[in-house]
């Protein structure tokens, strides 16, 4: 394809002696002035190589339309050259002052305008390339490759200089995106990079080195104190779609140069991933122990989908006890991993992994299958059947099969719903209520047995409380340890139970290890313990050999 050259020039006939000249190498655009010039760039403005330019003109002169092109960041890309009538030095020094890359003098020679244009229209593109490959076109920042380079530079021309590198990372930058589309979401990465350039200032530097993710490079000195602005900043100078932005910062501090520059960005971006969905922390120092939690995370994740199918998940049941008759009222399914390496590993260590990879709905369909099978067997065993319990993903409440799967596997299984409860955490409920109400009350009306887990862990909403019909509440193991150890009128204990009581709920405590605990759970009227005290969760044999005794 040729490249475009616009002419603008008043006198028709040098218009068209231009144009004959252009017009076997290039596409020729023409302007009669000025003006005319503005508005031909306005459309073309992209894909225009060179402007020719006359210098007087009626309606508007070639300095008046230099001034105003040199003006627009865009448009001063493209080189101009004025064709003078003379070969006057005050002439030619006018046009390179009004911004002009070079002059022609007329008459026009041929083959000298077609060497000159050739020759700037190549010299742009050049630089316009190593631009290119320096600066991440939408925001101005440096590239990856070129950010590598330039901290390879500093650190080598100052040897002892303390620095950093902080990786950033926008929350949910897909789901910005996908909310506001991808036109308002460059525009928010525009000034989270003006923000993030104007807080590194002259002594550092930054790259872009993905859509969300942002590097700079800084002394340590200078970092401490920008932490320190930006907790105190004042959101309402952001722009509106900015202060609901959550971003995640990760420091590496540079204490071993011998580390590849591209590594310390990665532990940089690593730091600030590690607390991503954390609702307080927005920053983290990489350190040693955090590179070992982020590589047992990808041991794990790399590793789990063939545990499911080898069966190394286990499903354990920790007994609940009622306190009324001291015998076992049920038990809770938790799943354990039984690895050929690593051992038995217990839930909390891969649970919230598998929340966050979203592997945990493979698993707990899994963990229902078993416990519903599990079921009944004891029942053909010919034991007397007790409810289990298994707990609900957050993530799996808003699953719209939940119900028919859990319908579905209990019919299968020839239980009766009232025999498997489901543990939904407390946080379920606060994310989008109106859904996890209606999918409560509808598993409820089947029949199923709801237990809100973790009550009181955080997040307690006395509201949602009274809007979902509930079975029963189980009070947070941290809640009852802390609990306890206070003097009874200044215990919350006795009122949480009473409440419940009022609402027709029964309640269940966790992690009761004690023999005291056991006791002032009585006191206070408790229905349920489940905890160390009694027993620990066990593997299916050994909770057959205690219902065998209950
Ligand atoms: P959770 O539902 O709050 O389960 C209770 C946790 O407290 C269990 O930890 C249990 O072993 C532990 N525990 C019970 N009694 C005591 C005690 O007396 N003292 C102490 N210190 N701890 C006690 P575990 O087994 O590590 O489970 C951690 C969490 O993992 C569970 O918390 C539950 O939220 C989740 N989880 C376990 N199995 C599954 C599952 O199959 N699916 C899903 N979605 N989550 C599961
Ligand atoms: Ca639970
Ligand atoms: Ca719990």
């Amino acid at each position: 394809m040729k490249k475009q050259v616009l002419i603008v020039e008043d006198k028709k006939i040098n218009r068209e002696l231009l144009n004959s000249i252009l017009s076997e190498e290039y596409e020729v655009l023409e302007a009669e002035n000025g003006k005319d010039a503005l508005d031909v760039l306005s459309v073309h403005k992209n894909s225009i190589a060179l402007i020719l330019l006359d210098v007087i003109m009626p309606v508007m002169g070639g300095f008046d339309f230099l001034d105003r092109v040199k003006k627009d960041e865009e448009l001063s890309l493209i080189p101009v050259i004025v064709m003078t009538q003379s070969d006057r030095e005050e002439d030619e020094l006018a046009a390179l002052a009004h911004g002009a890359t070079d002059f022609l003098t007329k008459p026009y020679h041929p083959q000298i305008i077609l060497h000159r244009i050739a020759g700037l229209i190549k010299l742009r593109e050049t630089s316009a390339m190593i631009n290119y490959l320096q600066n991440d076109r939408l925001t101005g920042l440096y590239s990856k490759e070129f950010f590598f380079q330039k901290v390879r530079e500093r650190l080598f021309e100052d040897p002892d200089g303390d620095y950093c590198i902080i990786g950033s990372n926008i929350e949910n930058f897909k789901l910005v995106n996908d909310i506001f589309g991808t036109r308002e979401g460059d525009h928010i990465l525009k000034e989270i990079a003006d923000i993030t350039k104007q807080m590194v200032g002259s002594s550092g530097f930054c790259g872009r080195f993905s859509a969300d993710r942002f590097v700079c490079f800084q002394k340590r000195e200078q970092e401490e104190k920008n932490r320190e602005n930006i907790e105190h900043a004042d959101r309402n100078d952001f722009s509106p779609q900015l202060r609901n932005i959550v971003m995640r910062w990760g420091i590496y501090q540079i204490t071993d140069r011998s580390v590849p520059v591209e590594q310390m960005c990665d532990r940089a971006l690593l730091a600030a991933d590690s607390i991503k969905n954390q609702y307080h922390q927005f920053y983290a120092v990489y350190d040693d122990s955090l590179r070992k939690k982020m590589l047992r995370e990808q041991a794990i994740t790399s590793c789990m989908e063939k545990a499911l199918k080898e069966e190394q998940f286990e499903v354990y049941y920790q007994p609940k006890y009622s306190l009324k008759d001291r015998c076992m009222a049920g038990a809770e399914a938790l799943v354990h991993w039984i690895h050929p390496d690593w051992g038995v590993m217990s839930p909390g260590e891969f649970i919230p992994i598998f929340e966050k990879n979203g592997f945990i709905h493979k698993l707990d369909q899994y963990v229902r299958e078993k416990v519903c099978s599990k079921l009944c067997e004891l029942k053909e065993k010919g034991y007397p059947l007790l409810p289990v319990s298994v707990n609900i993903s957050r993530a799996d409440v808003f699953n719209g099969d939940l119900l028919e799967n859990i319908l579905s596997l209990t019919q299968k299984a020839n239980i009766e719903p009232e025999y498997l409860h489901l543990e939904i955490t407390e946080s379920a409920y606060s994310e989008n209520q109106e859904q996890i109400i209606r999918t409560v009350n509808e598993l409820r009306e089947l029949g199923f047995v709801i237990e809100l887990d973790d009550f009181a862990s955080g997040y307690s909403s006395l509201n949602m409380l009274s809007q979902m019909s509930l079975d029963i509440l189980k009070l947070d193991m941290k809640f009852v340890q802390n609990e306890i150890v206070k003097p009874a009128k200044r215990s919350f204990l006795t009122d949480i139970i009473s409440m419940a009581h009022r609402a027709d709920l029964r309640v269940v405590a966790e992690g009761v290890e004690t023999k005291e605990q056991v006791d002032r759970l009585c006191a206070v009227g408790c229905d349920y313990i489940q905890g160390y005290f009694f027993a620990k969760p066990l593997p299916a044999a050994e909770f057959e050999k205690l219902l065998l005794k209950a």
